[in-house]
């Protein structure tokens, strides 16, 4: 196929564009080249193309596979997978990955040319795949086992017990298509469709293929090996090429799509490249200052905590933070305060005796004093 056209370059939109802006352009450009009212011999190719453009960018899902993948997030006819339903489909781990497969059936496929026995490439497959949050950040290579269908080696793909045993269709006479005519009004039409004797494939077997029962291919468990980049991202989306479903007549395979699901992790949290982590700290080391050991997905470290730091302080380590190709982010640590509670009577005669000089500190009543002075002068 031709290289195809960028679908924003198609609507005349922006990457950024708004939703209602899609909806516009297309809306003119639909009403443009409606083959009904242009008469124009590129009208129905246009108007084709704009109805792809924007059957993709007006789905959030399938706009984003796009915007990450090109055109190649689609198949080779311009239909994607139905990117909407399969992220919704819940979690699952490595261990259960197989009920999580989606049939042919599932994907929104519409063949245009389904009805001719040329060779086809096979459709896209996707799987979901939840990866601890650690190989999140670090990367690794996964393997799992997926069924895939095999051409079978009695008969080389035939589907037929030897090859005497297979004749050209005498329906069809070997194109896979017959040619129907309708009587319509005005005369008649010639339509092409799916022979009926052979279902597309031309030939047809006295005796079938005892081994794979004359469907020409078998089903085997194959193990596929994926590498996780390092930082990848939930929600990303890989790609294994020639892993999707068979092709059809002798077409190549489709592609593998693996959906990543990162696990939580119970300390770290990421936001871009940026990992944050709630370290408790006592009161009393917030006032004084101490050293606080704290993780980091490389491993623990000693950070300083200076005399009298705030409450919701947060504090950077820089280069700490998820390791990508674009880049480097940083750790914050956040200071979770903890007031101590059940005190002895020595620890509240200390505290009292502590509170009682600081009341009396000029400095401390000065903040008092500003903060009601403005309290009165608003009333
Ligand atoms: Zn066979
Ligand atoms: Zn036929």
């Amino acid at each position: 196929m031709a290289t195809k056209r960028d679908y924003y370059e198609i609507l005349g939109v922006s990457k950024t564009a708004t939703d209602d802006e899609i909806k516009k352009a297309y809306r003119t450009l639909a009403k443009k080249y409606h083959p009904d009212l242009n008469k124009d011999p590129d009208a129905p190719k246009k108007f084709e193309e704009v109805q792809e453009a924007y059957d993709v960018l007006s789905d959030k899902q399938k706009r984003a596979n796009y915007d990450q993948f090109g055109h190649s997030a689609f198949d080779q006819n311009g239909n994607s997978f139905e990117g909407a339903n399969f992220f919704n489909n819940g979690e699952f781990d490595i261990n259960d990955i197989f009920s999580n497969f989606f049939g042919g059936g599932s994907f929104n496929f519409q063949r245009s040319r389904a009805q001719s026995n040329a060779p086809q490439k096979g459709q896209s497959r996707l799987v979901n795949l939840k990866i601890d949050f650690m190989d999140s950040i670090f990367g690794k290579t996964i393997s799992f086992p997926l069924d895939m269908d095999v051409e079978c080696s009695h008969c080389h793909g035939t589907g037929a017990k030897d090859p005497s045993s297979v004749k050209t269709c005498p329906t069809c006479n070997g194109s896979g298509t017959v040619k129907q005519r309708t009587n319509i009004f005005s005369g008649f039409s010639i339509r092409e469709t799916e022979c009926p004797t052979c279902h597309g494939k031309g030939k047809i077997y006295s005796e079938n293929c005892s081994y794979c029962k004359g469907k020409g291919y078998t089903t085997e468990k194959q193990t596929i090996s994926v590498n996780i980049p390092a930082g990848i991202q939930d929600g990303q989306q890989l790609r294994v090429a020639g892993k999707g479903f068979r092709g059809v007549n002798g077409g190549p395979y489709g592609d593998l799509y693996i959906n990543i699901s990162v696990k939580e992790d119970p300390n770290f949290q990421r936001r871009g490249n940026d990992i944050f982590v709630k370290v408790p700290i006592s009161v009393c080391d917030l006032i004084l200052g101490t050293t606080l050991t704290v993780p980091t997905v490389y491993g623990d470290y000693q950070v300083n905590v200076k005399a009298g730091t705030k409450v919701d302080a947060k504090l950077r380590l820089a280069g700490k933070g998820v390791k990508t190709a674009y880049g480097t982010g940083d750790e914050y640590v956040i200071l979770d305060c903890i007031v101590p509670t059940n005190l002895t009577s020595e620890q509240t005669e200390l505290l009292t005796k502590f509170s009682n000089i600081e009341n009396n500190k000029s400095s401390t009543k000065n903040i008092f004093a500003k903060f009601f002075d403005k309290f009165k002068k608003k009333k």
